[in-house]
């Protein structure tokens, strides 16, 4: 996708603070990060949300979960973090590309949602 931008971080056509990157992935820092530690994890792959994932992104999805779990750990989440994925109008997705959010830090975070 020509106008995606997180298509164009994972080309490297746009920068970012890269965690990790092979062929499938990148692990990227928020540019607008919310907690000490805010990781975005996306398939290279122009996927637009979580709602258009298809059986063969399956281990995709699965090795976004698996590194972007291992990353925040390493950068100090070692009493837990958050894993957040946004989709659609509803959920408030901002950037259509499908990216799992990873938010933590020392401190323990607000509620996920007001009841
Ligand atoms: P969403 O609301 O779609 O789940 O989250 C999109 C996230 O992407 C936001 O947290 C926003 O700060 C982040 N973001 C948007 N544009 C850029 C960018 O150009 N670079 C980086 N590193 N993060 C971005
Ligand atoms: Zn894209």
């Amino acid at each position: 996708m020509s106008d995606c931008i997180f298509c164009k971080i994972a080309s490297g056509d746009i920068p970012a603070k890269k965690a990790f990157e092979d062929d499938d992935m990148v692990v990227f820092h928020d540019i607008n990060p919310v907690a000490p530690v805010h990781l975005l994890a996306i398939p290279k792959k122009h996927i637009a949300s979580l709602a258009d994932a298809e059986p063969a992104d399956a281990l995709v999805m699965g090795k976004l979960l698996q590194t972007g779990a291992r990353l925040a750990v390493e950068q100090g989440c070692t009493d837990g973090f958050r894993t957040l994925i946004n989709t659609g109008r509803v959920g408030r997705q901002e950037v259509y590309h499908l990216h799992i959010h990873f938010v933590g830090g020392p401190d323990v975070l607000p509620p996920m949602l007001k009841r």
